[in-house]
């Protein structure tokens, strides 16, 4: 943990995530009054500080007609005049350095500033640099989006140039998906629970299915998406960090840097991914949208087989998959557990699915004798949990990500060395130039996909079986 930013430098500042999520995460800290720093907004565009002021104010009350607040879907004024005061903007390009020599004016003298990196990751290099030739990278930490590279090569790169600015425990890389508070919840559910714990591995664990499921397509963000893919877009990142926190070993502390240091002897033990492992798909259409290349190879969707060389998971397969123009949203983990070693009751198997979205939720699924049945007659039986009815809804993923770029948390920040290592478990297939397997919009993709788990394919998403996805 570091010192409390006085100043949150946002560079880009003009663009869609600051807009998206940036203000409105800015808003809702203000409004609980966990948020006291000066903003300095940075950018090319035209905006004076009357424009941000005002530009903030239209994206908040955006946002909160879309998602209201636990305070409702109007603004509150006092706080928004209490947020924009605070703010202010500074207008240059990041390649010239008088942008910096400006900043540098702007902020107060012996404090202590975030800077938060809000531009294309072409420009990550460029400001962490002149960051450092204005002297601004003392007394301050780096927080980026990402993404952090483009393979593994490209990604020890940009941190071999980032440390030449900035020492590595002052470099922060946002996963958003680590904020979302049923990923940040993970830990304590597994480590937590002697219900769960004792069971979490290759001697009851038969395989664990993975699904991120998205009910749209790349819409307008052709050019972006097609240089990326799903494997780049949401495994490489979300879906490792996921990965490495459901299948950790439990870490001697909570201290940030020990859960770091069991996530990557976690990635350590996963088995790079090989293309037999591996099906991609594309939806009907995509080579239609604008943006995308005509001879374009790249997939928007891919579900794996996956394994981990450790005592703990030898021999279990992962299955995970991820696509645009699925039936649904949903984003779930579904482990199965093995048959009793004496299987007297036939019937389903155990289950253990988490929800992630769009409800919260953690279900045990088991088997009972229904009461009134001649003989033995095994059903299942599902016991939920609803985490926002039960619990509160929480915050959302931007606040905490920003609450801790300026506290100076990293736990929910990514360590560079787990970054790598990610790379490394993917690079062997996220530059295939094999055609995609197609698949029709709003199906779960390509068929070979469907049977990668086997026969018995994936278990049906509870969010696609029990529309409120619990129990009565
Ligand atoms: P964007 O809409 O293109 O915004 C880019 C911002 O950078 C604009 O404010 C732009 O301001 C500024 N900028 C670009 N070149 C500049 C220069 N030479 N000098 C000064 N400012 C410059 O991009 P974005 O979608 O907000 O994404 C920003 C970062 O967040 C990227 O790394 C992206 O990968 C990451 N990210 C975005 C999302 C999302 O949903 N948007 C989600 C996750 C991560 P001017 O044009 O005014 O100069």
């Amino acid at each position: 943990t570091g010192p409390d930013a006085d100043t949150l430098v946002i560079f880009g500042i003009t663009g869609d995530l600051a807009k998206k999520y940036l203000m409105p995460a800015l808003y809702r800290l203000a409004a609980r009054d966990e948020l006291r720093t000066m903003i300095m907004g940075v950018a090319r565009s035209d905006w004076d500080t009357g424009t941000l002021r005002q530009r903030t104010r239209e994206a908040i009350a955006e946002h909160l007609a879309q998602t209201p607040s636990e305070h409702g879907a109007e603004v509150d004024e006092s706080v928004l005049r209490g947020l924009t005061e605070r703010m202010t903007m500074v207008t240059g390009d990041l390649n010239d350095p008088r942008t910096y020599a400006a900043i540098a004016d702007a902020l107060p003298q012996d404090s202590f500033t975030a800077h938060y990196l809000a531009v294309p990751p072409a420009l990550f290099t460029t400001v962490a640099q002149a960051l450092a030739k204005a002297g601004l990278n003392r007394d301050s930490r780096l927080i980026l989006e990402k993404p952090f590279g483009h393979d593994l090569a490209s990604a020890r790169e940009l941190h071999r140039e980032l440390l030449g600015c900035f020492p590595s425990e002052s470099l922060y890389l946002v996963d958003h998906f680590l904020g979302e508070e049923p990923v940040r919840g993970l830990p304590v559910t597994r480590f937590g629970n002697t219900l769960v714990e004792p069971v979490w591995n290759r001697a009851f664990v038969d395989n664990v299915q993975i699904t991120m499921a998205e009910d749209f397509g790349v819409d307008d963000r052709g050019s972006f998406y097609d240089a990326a893919g799903a494997l780049r877009d949401v495994f490489q990142n979300h879906l490792l960090q996921l990965f490495a926190l459901l299948t950790m070993d439990a870490p001697v502390s909570t201290e940030p840097s020990v859960v770091k240091d069991e996530k990557l002897r976690l990635l350590r033990a996963v088995r790079t991914i090989e293309p037999d492992d591996t099906v991609r798909g594309r939806y009907h259409g995509y080579l239609d949208t604008e943006g995308v290349a005509p001879d374009s190879t790249t997939e928007t969707f891919f579900a794996l087989r996956m394994w981990v060389d450790n005592r703990r998971w030898a021999g279990v397969p992962f299955y995970v998959r991820s696509g645009k123009n699925m039936p649904l949203t949903s984003w779930e983990v579904v482990a199965e557990l093995k048959r009793p070693a004496v299987d007297l009751y036939p019937g389903p198997a155990n289950l253990i699915r988490f929800q992630l979205e769009p409800r919260v939720g953690l279900t045990f699924e088991m088997l009972l004798n229904k009461p009134g049945a001649e003989g033995d007659s095994a059903a299942g039986l599902v016991l939920g949990a609803d985490v926002a009815r039960q619990l509160g809804q929480g915050h959302e993923a931007y606040e905490h990500v920003l609450h801790g770029a300026v506290t100076g948390s990293p736990e929910q920040f990514v360590r560079f060395d787990v970054v790598e290592e990610s790379w490394r478990i993917v690079d062997s297939v996220i530059d295939s130039e094999t055609e995609p397997e197609p698949y029709a919009r709003g199906s779960y993709g390509p068929v070979s996909a469907q049977e990668l788990p086997g026969a018995q394919g994936w278990h049906p998403l509870a969010d696609a079986v029990r529309p409120d996805g619990f129990p009565e």
